[in-house]
């Protein structure tokens, strides 16, 4: 059985049953079923059903929502907008049905052509971090290009998939096309990853777990997709302005409490102007509103669990110095916002994932600094630049290896552009132009016209 607390009180929310082995060898069954019909439907009817899908998310945005606050520990506003990019998900993904679209390339003796054909069966691993989201940047794209999707969410997260996969069925997709098993990952998790008849595995989470996945993948080269882990950096040079960047980093790390991937935990700020982006940054992070997620005027919540309190209080040691941020005492999982100052380069909390509301601040001499600085982790998901120098910008866009970036603004995520992770922070892209063709196999076709 699956505990499931809210991370804001400790209380039990709810028990679910953890699919077994079985379990999973069952939904298998059940889904290759369902994808040959699936498959071999109308490219409009998968589209229609796939928007009525999406229509009905719509209709329970607030549900999810409040579920999501309840398992996870999000703020509301945070929470609707995951329950409605789940909807948006699978709009832009149903518009891709019919424009997943093979070439004609030109040949002598006949015609030739390609074809996108749909895997099969795909597993979906899912972290707790971003419950919903995470599942349907995956689920919406395989669904729209053919496929079944069996998807096993965190342990401490169950609730908005299974609630998800009720409601697909409400919207008329066809019965175990899409599937969630709730488990724990050496079990349920491990059982996808092993099975013969999933053609794809989709697994976002730690970059440690990632590694073992895509070692046991190699044993039936099951295509494979990893989103990681990430220490992304927030480089703000001394021309940039700087009153604009103070404003923005704190909640460029500390959305989500600081669990969000693509959190801009090392802040480097060129020598010159770092001592006024303290003098700024300080109120603001004092001034950042933690509690109650359900409370509008929330900016942070708790962490997800103790377990993740434990982990994030082993990285601020009492000999660390910088900002902290208030947080609410008794029971639920809250730490403070906190920066911390003055420590070496190569400090664990520097170079590793805390995944929790503490960031870094490091000084750098000069553009070249900044870049060593910003490529010294073993990551390269996501980071911002901030300059008025049109060509500093450019030039640091190149040189900081990351997937995902932007300048004068921390925004990574849109469902209509690509993401992912160079390093070790993944492998492959999801969401933008491409999201349905990751879903996909090409076939080439020659028929000749000389018979
Ligand atoms: P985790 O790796 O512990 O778990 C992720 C998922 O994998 C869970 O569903 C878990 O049950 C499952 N799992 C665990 N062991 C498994 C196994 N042996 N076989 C199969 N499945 C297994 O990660 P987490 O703690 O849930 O999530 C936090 C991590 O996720 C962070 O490191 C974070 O950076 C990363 N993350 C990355 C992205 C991204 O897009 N790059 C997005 C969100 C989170």
């Amino acid at each position: 059985m699956l505990q499931v607390l809210n991370p804001a009180t400790e209380e039990l929310v709810a028990t679910v049953p953890a699919a077994t082995a079985a379990d999973v060898d069952a939904a298998v069954a059940r889904a290759t079923a369902a994808q040959r019909g699936w498959a071999a439907a109308a490219p409009a009817d998968r589209a229609r059903l796939l928007r009525r899908f999406a229509a009905v998310v719509d209709e329970h945005v607030e549900e999810l929502a409040r579920l999501e606050v309840t398992e996870a520990g999000h703020t509301l506003g945070n929470a609707r907008w995951e329950a409605g990019n789940v909807r948006d998900l699978l709009d832009f993904a149903a518009g891709g049905v019919e424009r997943l679209n093979g070439r004609q390339i030109p040949v002598a003796g006949g015609l030739d052509v390609t074809i996108l054909e749909p895997l099969g069966v795909v597993g979906v691993i899912a972290p707790w971090n971003f419950p919903m989201p995470i599942a349907a940047w995956a689920t919406a794209p395989a669904l729209a290009a053919g496929n079944a999707v069996l998807l096993k969410p965190a342990e401490t997260t169950p609730l908005t998939a299974l609630r998800l996969a009720e409601l697909a069925l409400e919207a008329g997709l066809p019965e175990g096309l899409f599937q969630v098993l709730p488990g724990t990952g050496p079990v349920a998790g491990n059982a996808l990853v092993e099975h013969p008849g999933i053609a794809k595995i989709v697994f976002t989470g730690s970059t440690r777990v990632g590694k073992s996945i895509m070692a046991k993948c190699a044993d039936q080269v099951k295509r494979l997709t990893l989103e990681l882990g990430g220490k992304s950096p927030n480089i703000v040079f001394a021309d940039a302005d700087i009153e604009a960047a103070a404003a923005a980093a704190p909640m460029a790390f500390l959305d989500n409490s600081g669990q969000d991937c693509c959190a801009r935990t090392r802040i480097l700020v060129e020598r010159s102007a770092y001592d006024r982006f303290l003098e700024l940054l300080t109120p603001a992070i004092e001034e950042i509103v933690v509690g109650d997620p359900l409370d509008e005027r929330t900016q942070m919540g708790p962490l997800i669990s103790r377990a993740q309190l434990d982990r994030v209080r082993s990285y601020v040691t009492e000999d660390l110095q910088g900002i902290r941020g208030k947080a609410p005492e008794g029971p639920g999982f809250w730490f403070p916002p906190t920066v911390l100052t003055g420590v070496p380069e190569d400090a664990p909390c520097a170079v590793e994932e805390v995944f929790g509301p503490v960031a870094v601040v490091l000084p750098f001499d000069d553009e070249a600094d900044a870049i060593r600085l910003a490529n010294a982790t073993e990551y390269g998901l996501s980071g911002s630049i901030w300059t008025r120098d049109v060509g500093r910008a450019l030039r640091a866009s190149r040189a900081v290896r990351a997937g995902n970036l932007s300048v004068n603004s921390h925004s990574s995520v849109r469902y209509w552009t690509p993401f992912g992770g160079y390093r070790q922070s993944g492998l492959g892209r999801e969401l933008g132009p491409d999201a349905l063709t990751a879903f996909t196999e090409t076939k080439n076709v020659f028929i000749s016209t000389e018979a």
